[in-house]
Formats: structure tokens, C-alpha cells, sequence
């Protein structure tokens, strides 16, 4: 009898293993690519628009940029800002202020704990943060980079049920995908960059070849700065996209995030 239940057990999971693997081929990159990458850039710096542009706009590559709306260099550089998504880049939103886990990062002020804040305030927060980019560059829609990748405010309780409501996808941390099936494009995982190597971030994208998924960086200083990538890794970088762009995909997260669910919507 044992063995048979052993037995049955093997069969289901055989079924289900092939399933899986049947209903990841139907997902297809455009144009025959192995894998998507997102360049993201977070936190509003001076040295996304000095160093992170001209490099993107040298290969032609198009690029996300998360900022919050309390930055000085949106105040003080407002024009360029506007000017890169006329360009092709997307201007992502990662709220007003940046709350953040108190309990995990000591630089958090009480003021913008997630811990402190109630769901009411998030969604208020992230409302008034769209209208302020889309006063900027006239798109009512856009993704969502969650600061510093927390997803829960007062008690615990997500914040990603609001995040789906204003946004057509959001970028959150963790590994890359193995599978193209059940991704969640309100949940998106990346990499954190921080002072890695033109090979590193080579072999990152690599991986998503290999697997057929998706390679997200999460950057945050280009060329000097805090979780820096130097402007030769990131060069590096992208020269061996270039070299490679019969497999590579490379897009704003919104254009690929937008891509993905159409190609999800068509699997069901
Ligand atoms: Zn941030």
C-alpha cells in the first residue's frame, strides 16, 4: 500500500514537473532574447543624471529611476528630470520620503519609520508622490521601487495591496528568478549593487540567460557614493550587453514589467 501511495507521489510530481516546464516555454522574450535586464537607479542623485545618463544614452539603453519626491536634485534639477523620460527612461516613484524599518537601518527618523506609519498615510504618501512625478513628466502611469525594499508598515501589516493599486509594477529585493511562471510583478526581485565589478554584474546577467528570466539592479550611486558602481563596472556592463544584444533585453522596468503581464495574460 506504501508503495503504491510512493508511487502515485512520483507520477504527480513527474506531471507537475513537466507541466512547469511546458507552460515556461510558452513564455517568449521579443525578438528571440534569453532574458530581460533592468538597469534601476534609486534615491534621486546628482549622479544619475552627471554620470548614470550620459553612459545609458551612449549605448542607447533606456533605464529606471527611482525617485523621491523630498530629493534636492529633483528641486534644484527639475528640467533634467523631465528631459530624461522624454528621452526614453522611466522616472519610477519611491515615495515622498523614503520611510523605512527602523528596526533594520539606525538612520531611519521616528518621523519616517515605516513602523510609525499607518496604511492610510502609505497609500496618502505614495498618491501625492505620483502626482509630483507626473507633474514632472506627464505619465500617469509608472512602477514603484519599495525604499529600502520593506513592504510593511505599523503592525506588520503589507502595503503591497496598496502598491498594486497605483502602480503597474513594483521592484522589490531577492534572487533571480528560476522560472518565468507565477512571477509577480508587484514583487519583483533585484540586486542591490554595492562597489562590484564590471565581471560581477556581467555574470548577474548571465544568470538570468541561463535560467531565461530576468536580471534587475537595483544601483543607487554611478561614479562615487554610498552602495556606489563605479562608472567603468557600469560601462563594462554595458558594453557586454551591447556585444550581446541578440540575448539581452534591455528596458525600463516598466516597458518589461508591462511585457510580462501581457505574456502571462496570454499562458492563462
Ligand atoms: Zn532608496
Amino acid at each position: 500500500m506504501r508503495r503504491i501511495v510512493i508511487y502515485v507521489l512520483v507520477i504527480l510530481a513527474t506531471f507537475e514537473f513537466s507541466f512547469a516546464q511546458d507552460s515556461d516555454k510558452d513564455f517568449k522574450w521579443p525578438e528571440k532574447k534569453k532574458a530581460a535586464v533592468c538597469l534601476t537607479f534609486d534615491d534621486g542623485q546628482d549622479s544619475h543624471l552627471d554620470n548614470a545618463i550620459p553612459i545609458l544614452d551612449s549605448f542607447n539603453m533606456k533605464a529606471t529611476f527611482y525617485c523621491p519626491g523630498n530629493k534636492e536634485s529633483l528641486h534644484n534639477r527639475t528640467p533634467e528630470w523631465k528631459k530624461i523620460v522624454e528621452n526614453g527612461h522611466e522616472l519610477g516613484n519611491h515615495s515622498l520620503f523614503h520611510p523605512c524599518d527602523g528596526r533594520l537601518f539606525d538612520w531611519v527618523l521616528p518621523e519616517y519609520d515605516l513602523n510609525n506609519y499607518s496604511r492610510a498615510q502609505i497609500r496618502m504618501e505614495l498618491y501625492t508622490s505620483n502626482t509630483l512625478l507626473k507633474a514632472v513628466d506627464g505619465k500617469t502611469n509608472r512602477t514603484y521601487g519599495y525604499p529600502c525594499s520593506n513592504f510593511k508598515v505599523h503592525g506588520d501589516s503589507t502595503y503591497v495591496d496598496i502598491v498594486k493599486q497605483q502602480f503597474s509594477a513594483a521592484r522589490s529585493d531577492g534572487p533571480i528568478p528560476n522560472t518565468m511562471q507565477n512571477i509577480d510583478i508587484n514583487f519583483m526581485p533585484s540586486w542591490c549593487v554595492d562597489s562590484h565589478t564590471g565581471k560581477e554584474l556581467i555574470a548577474y546577467v548571465e544568470e538570468a540567460r541561463k535560467n531565461g528570466t530576468i536580471a534587475t539592479f537595483m544601483f543607487h550611486s554611478v561614479g562615487g557614493g554610498y552602495l556606489n558602481v563605479s562608472n567603468e563596472a557600469l560601462q563594462e556592463l554595458l558594453i557586454y550587453l551591447k556585444e550581446n544584444e541578440e540575448d539581452y533585453w534591455v528596458d525600463t522596468f516598466y516597458n518589461v514589467t508591462n511585457y510580462i503581464a501581457n505574456q502571462s495574460g496570454n499562458i492563462e
